[in-house]
């Protein structure tokens, strides 16, 4: 690995621990919660006012700004060219309940990373861009990561705009309203070339603490699918019955879910396997149960087993029904992303020539940088958080080590934007 160039060097110097807190904090203000964490959900005015404080800090250094039909917010640092820009962002929505954190941290350490090359006075060949995208929790309207899909072409613009939250509020309104609310800002088309992606985020696990360290080398996106399973069985009097003739959807569903077990079994602890969901009807002591309905979440970062246990599932539900029917339906489909081999060098590099510890991870949670990542060169920076806590409002993360991954993401910047 070469040694960082002086112009990466001189960025990174630049970033300032307390600003970037400061910066923060201002952007946590916006749907604070009395517990201390945040919500601030899609195109809400919280989410607005947050969109407008980062437009504010762009105008005092004359970034331009710029959003797209998914309401993405783009700033903007030119470079000498107009070549296709090195990109940095992640999201400024929350989840209900949610920290000051997640997502937040790679648009306010990505503007911080913009200040500090802007104070170093490094010019880069390529404009450098920090993103904030729409509606990545999907909290309040689904799916998650819309604006990173739609801009990627994995997600239909049409049928984002349908998008309906719970008070039957269609997301093309609140959408228009949010952009209403910076109507100067220019227009950009979806999708436009991006020379690479870095987002920074903080790890949402445990490991990078467990371990003492400081940066998260993030080398890909482990793959998920969710399957929903109905059982139906025969309804019966738990009196008089004969065992023998009984189609128990419950012990059938229960059957299922050991042999699943058995199947997910892994020595190495790569396997995620949860049932989260499982209601059984109708639900009385005695009755034979006649219908159940669990769920099945399992993740994988490596393609081939995730491929192959996956799609051995509803076989498996089928061996064991037990003489109920079973009816398995995959629900979300998403295989593992494996981040550019280019980028997860640039990151490894950086946090080694900034003396800091590092381990080299996959990512257990989706990401805008997985739909970018089909676009252009990608890859990702962690840094931890307090005991791997995120999507909870008691989520924290250290000031230092959030400088430290700014660091990082202001050298990868500026290695990006030259190249
Ligand atoms: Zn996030």
């Amino acid at each position: 690995m070469s040694a960082m160039n002086e112009q990466s060097r001189a960025a990174a110097r630049a970033v300032d621990e307390a600003r970037l807190w400061r910066r923060m904090m201002d952007m946590a203000r916006f749907g604070a919660t009395p517990a201390g964490g945040v919500n601030r959900a899609a195109f809400s005015p919280e989410d607005i006012q947050a969109r407008k404080l980062l437009i504010e800090w762009a105008a005092e250094f004359g970034f331009s700004t710029a959003s797209d039909e998914i309401g993405n917010l783009y700033v903007r640092r030119a470079g000498t060219t107009d070549e296709a820009p090195a990109v940095t962002g992640s999201h400024l929505d929350s989840q209900p309940k949610g920290g000051k954190f997640d997502g937040a941290y790679g648009v306010v350490g990505g503007f911080e990373a913009l200040e500090a090359i802007e104070r170093a006075g490094v010019e880069t060949r390529r404009p450098i861009e920090v993103v904030a995208w729409s509606n990545e929790e999907g909290g309040r309207f689904q799916p998650g990561a819309m604006g990173s899909a739609v801009f990627a072409g994995d997600f239909a613009l049409e049928d984002a705009l349908m998008a309906v939250d719970t008070n039957g509020v269609v997301l093309r309104d609140a959408l228009r309203e949010t952009l209403d609310s910076t109507p100067a800002m220019a227009r950009r088309d979806m999708p436009h070339a991006m020379a690479g992606y870095v987002e920074a985020h903080i790890e949402q696990g445990p490991r990078l603490e467990n371990d003492n360290l400081t940066i998260g080398v993030v080398s890909g996106v482990q793959g998920l699918c969710w399957y929903r399973v109905e059982v139906f069985g025969a309804e019966a009097h738990a009196g008089t019955a004969p065992l023998k003739g009984r189609k128990d959807a419950l012990k059938s569903a229960v059957t299922m879910v050991a042999a699943l077990e058995q199947l997910m079994a892994d020595e190495s602890d790569t396997v995620r396997f949860t049932v989260g969901r499982f209601e059984c009807d109708p639900g009385a002591p005695s009755t034979v149960p006649g219908h159940v309905l669990f769920t099945v979440d399992f993740r994988h970062p490596d393609l081939a087993t995730f491929v192959d246990l996956g799609g051995r599932i509803k076989g498996v539900c089928e061996a064991n029904a037990r003489g109920s029917e079973v009816t398995v339906e995959r629900i979300i489909y998403s295989e593992p992303v494996v981040f550019d081999a280019g980028v997860i060098d640039l990151v490894r590099g950086a946090a080694r020539a900034l003396d800091l510890p590092h381990m080299e991870m996959v990512s257990g949670a989706g990401h805008d940088a997985m739909h970018i990542a089909g676009l252009c060169p990608a890859g990702m920076i962690f840094v931890p958080c307090e005991k791997g806590l995120s999507h909870n409002e008691a989520e924290s993360a250290s000031a230092p080590d959030l400088a430290a991954g700014a660091r990082v993401l202001a050298a990868c910047l500026v290695g990006l934007a030259n190249r």
